[in-house]
């Protein structure tokens, strides 16, 4: 992808803080990070996102998300790790490179989730019977 500033991090064209890489993979510190050690792994291949990605490459990529995530909170002496994915651009992605941020968290370090809202009365059956797929 000719204008894809990840596929440019990939080929270097753009410099990048690499934490990791292989033939098929490359991990790097994200620009504006949510902590120090904030990192984006990234496929070398492009794709839009993981819901565009070849099922078996999003296995490994899932693979090494977890051996990352357990290297950075262990390295970092991290109290946990937020591991997220954004898809599309109403679900906050800016980037249209398929990534996953790996995100070092620490007591009390400030940042919040999102609040959820409870079903109201016969809602969750009502979702339920859209969603469910077996
Ligand atoms: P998204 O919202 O698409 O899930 O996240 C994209 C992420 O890419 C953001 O956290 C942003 O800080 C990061 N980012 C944007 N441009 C660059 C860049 O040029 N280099 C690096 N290392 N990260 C970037
Ligand atoms: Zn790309």
């Amino acid at each position: 992808m000719d204008d894809c500033l990840f596929c440019k991090i990939v080929a270097e064209e753009i410099p990048s803080h690499k934490i990791y890489e292989d033939e098929k993979f490359l991990a790097f510190l994200d620009i504006n990070p949510i902590n120090k050690g904030h990192i984006l792994v990234i496929p070398k291949k492009h794709s839009r996102n993981i819901l565009e990605m070849k099922d078996s490459l999003s296995g490994e990529l899932m693979i090494l998300v977890k051996k990352l995530a357990t290297h950075i909170k262990n390295k970092l002496n991290a109290d946990g790790i937020n591991i997220t994915i954004n898809n599309e651009a109403d679900a906050g992605q800016i980037i249209f490179h398929t990534h996953i941020h790996i995100i070092p968290r620490f007591k009390n370090d400030g940042f919040k989730h999102w609040n959820g809202i409870a079903y109201p009365k016969g809602e969750a059956e009502k979702i339920q019977s859209i969603l469910k797929l077996n």
